[in-house]
């Protein structure tokens, strides 16, 4: 079989990673693998493309994301988007939001829960 990527990368992959835009699934999801370094670490790179928004991509150090980052290509550069006549460099996650006490739990880092874009209010308002 030929291997067009190299294996420490899933293609298709299984991901909690949504567009942070529209909200919808992305395509041409990846994960790389990273770690495996330290047992008990998770260390992963994931990926996705939005069919009407383009690539994003994440990561995962045994914690759910603080941020999700466009960018130009899979484990590429980061790219400046323009959402509502805003410039975006990133997305922070839900995960992001909570208080410091309960992000020093243990918690699945692929819950989908805390991958969720928080919204945009409050304090992160910028008129
Ligand atoms: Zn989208």
């Amino acid at each position: 079989m030929d291997a067009t990527f190299p294996s420490r990368d899933l293609v298709q992959a299984r991901t909690p990673l949504r567009c942070p835009v529209c909200g919808g699934a992305l395509e041409e999801t990846l994960v790389r693998d990273v770690g495996g370094v330290t047992a008990g670490l998770v260390w992963q790179l994931h990926a996705g493309r939005c069919p009407e928004h383009g690539w994003f991509q994440t990561e995962v150090i045994s914690r759910p994301p603080r941020e999700i980052f466009p960018v130009n290509k899979p484990f590429g550069a980061a790219r400046r988007m323009v959402v509502d006549g805003r410039e975006v460099f990133s997305f922070p996650t839900v995960w992001n939001t909570l208080p410091l006490a309960q992000q020093r739990q243990r918690v699945d880092p692929l819950d989908e829960r805390y991958w969720r874009i928080a919204p945009m209010t409050g304090e992160h308002e910028v008129y």
